[in-house]
């Protein structure tokens, strides 16, 4: 205990009253000097507060009795919470096992989980017959594995199990259609870099022959004279 008053005391009344005030609450209690007109030691003040309950008197947030049961029943619902929270996912798995046992009673297909029962399987091969192409072109028009799932309400890895063993690979027509177009396109393209080479090709060709031409032209001129150079 040191000889001066803590942070969060002070004297008032000549220092007959020491007099504390709670950082949270704002409540204010006071300490009577025993020695009636005499100052309170400072050591007797901060222990009659400590005692009362008060924390923090030495620094900026001294905190009253009653805030301070308040924070600890705080962090006590806290650490509560924790440990609940800890407790829950110990018991995560068999709460998910629970639910694919119930989404199977429910008839609700559960991915990857459950396995295809015959009429399951009946499903999705009407389902796939439905948007399949019967001359092997993959799946009409933008049909997909995910699709097909969607639309008959089934897992879409059963789909694309029974695609693959009772139909054929998983494309569909408006991606061959989209193979054919790119390949056309790539076709105009090479053919057109062929065409600029060869119109490159003939341009340089031309072009010799121009210069060839006026080579010819100036040797002519030369061989006619003063005369033609005036022309
Ligand atoms: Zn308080």
């Amino acid at each position: 205990m040191s000889r001066r008053l803590p942070s969060a005391l002070e004297f008032e009344q000549s220092g007959t009253v020491v007099r504390a005030r709670c950082h949270y609450c704002r409540k204010n209690d006071t300490m009577q000097s025993s020695g009636g007109r005499h100052r309170a030691p400072p050591e007797e003040a901060h222990k009659f507060f400590i005692h009362r309950g008060w924390t923090g008197l030495t620094g900026k947030k001294p905190a009253c009795p009653a805030c301070v049961s308040k924070f600890r029943a705080i962090k006590a619902r806290e650490r509560e919470e924790k440990a609940a929270m800890k407790e829950a996912g110990k018991t995560a798995g068999p709460v998910v096992d629970r639910v694919v046992q119930m989404r199977g009673e429910a008839g609700l297909p559960t991915p990857g989980v459950a396995e295809m029962s015959r009429s399951d399987r009946r499903k999705v091969f009407r389902a796939i017959d439905d948007a399949y192409s019967e001359d092997g072109g993959g799946y009409v028009g933008g049909e997909t594995d995910h699709t097909v799932a969607l639309s008959a309400g089934v897992p879409v890895c059963w789909v694309e199990s029974i695609r693959e063993e009772e139909f054929g690979p998983a494309v569909n027509e408006d991606a061959r259609r989209l193979e054919a177009d790119l390949a056309t396109i790539t076709a105009k393209a090479r053919k057109a870099e062929e065409d600029a080479l060869a119109a490159a090709t003939l341009a340089e060709e031309a072009s010799k022959d121009a210069a060839e031409w006026g080579k010819r032209f100036s040797r002519l001129q030369a061989a006619m004279g003063p005369k033609a150079a005036r022309l």
